[in-house]
């Protein structure tokens, strides 16, 4: 077996049931994602859409498609074609421009909002006090649907160093699902990466985005 399939397979016998692992296959080639994805990855996680559409014709629809990367607006129609789910949507302006492509396209995009836990200012995502709002208002866009929320964290260092902000968000999806929005269902809950998803498992998350912990280090460009 190579690297990537006993990485996959590890990480999958440790996951407990209910949460499912997204490949986040930045700068891995189409061979490598397709073999994370024959080892039993369900979600390919990509950060950039040119990048998922090289690599999509090799993988087509045998895993799920999460874009988790910094999406522009005016990448939103390529995205609506090769994405299942966003799980960076923090801002009205880019749900309203994922609303447009999905209804030209006529499909519903299922989303996740960005929260910014560490209240960072160079950090994506929204502040966790705007998350209700935002909430609210992409629930009135009939072609996307709110499905929970993401999380970055810190990159590296300590795993506990993540814990609070892993908590923090876990604080905020268990208020905005206590509030039932309407046409949203809130149970989708991505946070944690190579270096810290055992904690984000504890603290409830239930998608883990993880790249070098199946991939290996990543190459430098
Ligand atoms: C790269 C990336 C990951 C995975 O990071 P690793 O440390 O390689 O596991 C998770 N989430 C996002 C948004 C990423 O960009």
């Amino acid at each position: 077996m190579s690297a990537i399939t006993t990485n996959v397979k590890a990480i999958l016998a440790e996951l407990p049931p209910g949460v499912e692992l997204v490949a986040a296959a930045k700068t891995r080639t189409a061979v490598e994602v397709l073999e994370a994805v024959e080892a039993g990855v369900p979600i390919i996680g990509e950060n950039y859409v040119q990048e998922a559409a090289a690599v999509f014709p090799a993988v087509g629809r045998r895993a799920r498609w999460h874009f988790i990367g910094h999406l522009q607006t005016n990448k939103a129609g390529k995205a609506v074609e090769i994405f299942d789910l966003v799980e960076t949507v923090d801002s009205l302006g880019l749900g309203r421009a994922l609303e447009t492509r999905a209804a030209a396209a006529g499909r519903t995009m299922e989303v996740l909002i960005e929260v910014n836990s560490g209240r960072e200012p160079q950090k994506a995502g929204v502040l966790p006090d705007d998350a209700e709002d935002l909430v609210r208002s992409l629930a009135a866009l009939p072609h996307l649907r709110v499905l929970g929320l993401m999380t970055m964290g810190p990159f590296a260092g300590d795993p506990e160093e993540s814990r609070p902000y892993f908590r923090e968000t876990r604080r905020v999806f268990e208020a905005l699902r206590r509030l039932a929005v309407p046409g949203v269902d809130m149970r989708r809950l991505s946070m944690g990466m190579s270096h810290s998803w055992r904690v984000a498992v504890e603290e409830g998350a239930n998608l883990v985005r993880i790249g070098t912990a199946i991939f290996g280090p990543r190459p430098r460009s």
